[in-house]
């Protein structure tokens, strides 16, 4: 495995990995790496001529009064990781090299990041699309994968790759969990003991959403996220918010609504978690 430090590094090596027609799959993550991660990165292994992983804590899609400074780092560990399952090149750039000090320059999807996650953390989007394209750019990939564990930021970057052309397939890949149902997560790492056992109520309760969403419709949203944000407190979280949109929308959901995004978000201690679930719709 190679590892680049620099932009002109990776740029170099994937301008000659396209010239001799290899195939170059993508997996940009923020490190502290789980198996949710080493199942992308199995994906893109099983695409590509050429898998790169990028490690990177970008500052830009934190905000002020977030966990930038303390969000979990373990490189010597990552770096084995990514050996192990046979990536050709880790990319690990630090802030400077990222990013010019007087950058001014975004990439900002304005219709599906609203909701949500957007709304909670006005700046993360615009920070999300801005560093995805910059490692488009260097890495020029045909492919990326991303995880539904963050299913709105994989619907905003394939609305972001729809609209400014870029020429890269997004993969999107399946939400990993951990046996006891709790979705995988480098922030997982904050939590105590006793936090994560309550913070199984996030699952619990968007399975039970689930069910009901399949059996009633999304005439019965309203309650059905009640119900969640209810048993979800009851089990000591502090709930942002738990939400079913369109999915092909990110809006209220109508009878033309094939699929529905059933999407929570909720502080356990000073640890935000996200999770959600797809449902078909009648
Ligand atoms: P992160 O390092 O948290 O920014 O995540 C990097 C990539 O890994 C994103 O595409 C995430 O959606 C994906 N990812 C993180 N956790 C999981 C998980 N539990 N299951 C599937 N994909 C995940």
């Amino acid at each position: 495995m190679i590892l680049f430090r620099t932009k002109a590094e990776l740029a170099r090596f994937a301008a000659e990995t396209k010239r001799s027609g290899k195939v170059i799959g993508l997996v940009p993550t923020m490190g502290y790496l789980h198996a949710g991660h080493m199942s992308l990165v199995d994906t893109a292994r099983s695409r590509a001529d050429v898998v790169i992983v990028t490690l990177f804590v970008n500052p830009t899609q934190f905000g002020p009064t977030e966990d930038l400074d303390r969000y979990p780092r373990d490189f010597e560990r990552d770096k084995k990781m990514c050996e192990e399952h046979n990536v050709d090149v880790l990319f690990a750039p630090d802030a400077n090299e990222m990013y010019a000090s007087d950058s001014s320059t975004w990439i900002e999807e304005l219709d599906l990041a609203n909701p949500l996650c957007g709304a909670s953390r006005p700046a993360f989007y615009r920070g999300v699309t801005t560093v995805v394209g910059k490692l488009f750019h260097l890495a020029q990939p045909d492919f990326a994968c991303f995880g539904l564990k963050d299913a709105q930021q994989c619907f905003v970057i394939e609305r972001m790759v729809r609209d400014l052309d870029f020429q890269v397939e997004i993969v999107p890949c399946p939400l990993v969990r951990d046996e006891d149902g709790l979705a995988l997560s480098s922030r997982n790492r904050y939590l105590s003991a006793e936090e994560r056992q309550r913070a199984l109520s996030i699952h619990q309760a968007l399975l039970a959403g689930r069910k009901e969403l399949e059996e009633k419709g999304f005439a019965a949203l309203d309650e059905i996220c009640r119900k969640a944000i209810d048993s979800i407190t009851a089990a000591g979280g502090r709930v942002d918010y738990v939400e079913g949109l369109d999915r092909a929308t990110m809006k209220a959901p109508t009878a033309d609504s094939r699929e529905i995004l059933l999407a929570a978000a909720v502080f356990f201690g000073t640890t935000r978690l996200i999770d959600n679930e797809l449902v078909q719709v009648k």
